[in-house]
């Protein structure tokens, strides 16, 4: 094993990959982090620089003029900063979750984002959920989870998480939004979402929260008992 631990959970938006591993990183004294935010960051920044996103060479152009920075805090958890501007909140908004899966296809972003991710997995134990965190961020990831639900289950939790929140959503504008990122993550060229080969597939459609983080934590338990031998 390496000197730190890595664990990478991959899967679609709304699978609950967040919920589960801050609650699985909480349990194991391990540091979450969320790398969508970094793409919802940046997909924010270029809202409102108002940059074409489908327009590569603007993006490309716009990518050094930004800074995107996150900060880890024991209560807070993970907190994001575009230019110095605490954006946390912000990179929430359901336009910002389409403008973070369109920017994150362009290969020069997720080469811009990539060594952040690695250098907090090379200094803290962590858990990192994303898309292509088995596959390209940490292939060498000491356990890899690709966790997955329906579509249905999938649009129906981040609904009732966005109402909690006192967002104006429906649910089909939710669904809908959600189909169109799952295609938009599979079909892209670069690092689209995929199993890594060596991943351990869960699936938690029709299961509550704490069903499924009770399994994640099985599932890291029995692989870390594995490693230790
Ligand atoms: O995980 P979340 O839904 O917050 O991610 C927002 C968008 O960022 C996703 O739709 C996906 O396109 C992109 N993303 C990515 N690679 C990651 C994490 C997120 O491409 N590792």
């Amino acid at each position: 094993m390496s000197k730190t631990i890595s664990i990478a959970i991959d899967g679609p938006s709304g699978a609950g990959k967040s919920t589960i591993a801050r609650a699985a990183a909480e349990h194991f004294g391990y540091i979450y982090v969320d790398t969508g935010a970094l793409y919802r960051t940046l997909g924010l920044g270029a809202v409102r620089n108002n940059i074409d996103i489908s327009d590569t060479d603007a993006v490309k152009a716009f990518l050094p003029t930004v800074h995107v920075e996150m900060k880890h805090d024991k209560n807070e958890g993970q907190r994001m900063y575009l230019n110095g501007d605490d954006v946390t909140g912000e990179i929430r908004y359901p336009e910002i979750s389409q403008a973070a899966s369109k920017i994150s296809a362009i290969p020069c972003v997720r080469e811009h984002l990539l060594q952040m991710q690695r250098d907090m997995a090379e200094k803290y134990d962590v858990i990192m959920d994303g898309r292509d965190i088995g596959t390209v961020v940490l292939p060498d990831a000491d356990i890899k989870i690709f966790l997955t639900a329906s579509l249905d289950d999938r649009a129906k939790r981040r609904f009732d998480e966005l109402v909690a929140k006192g967002m104006d959503v429906t649910y089909p504008g939710i669904y809908e939004d959600m189909k169109k990122r799952d295609e938009q993550d599979s079909s892209r060229a670069v690092a689209p979402l995929k199993p890594a080969e060596d991943a351990v597939l869960v699936d938690t459609s029709g299961n509550t929260l704490q069903e499924s983080i009770d399994l994640i934590c099985g599932v890291i338990n029995n692989a870390l008992e594995k490693a230790r031998g």
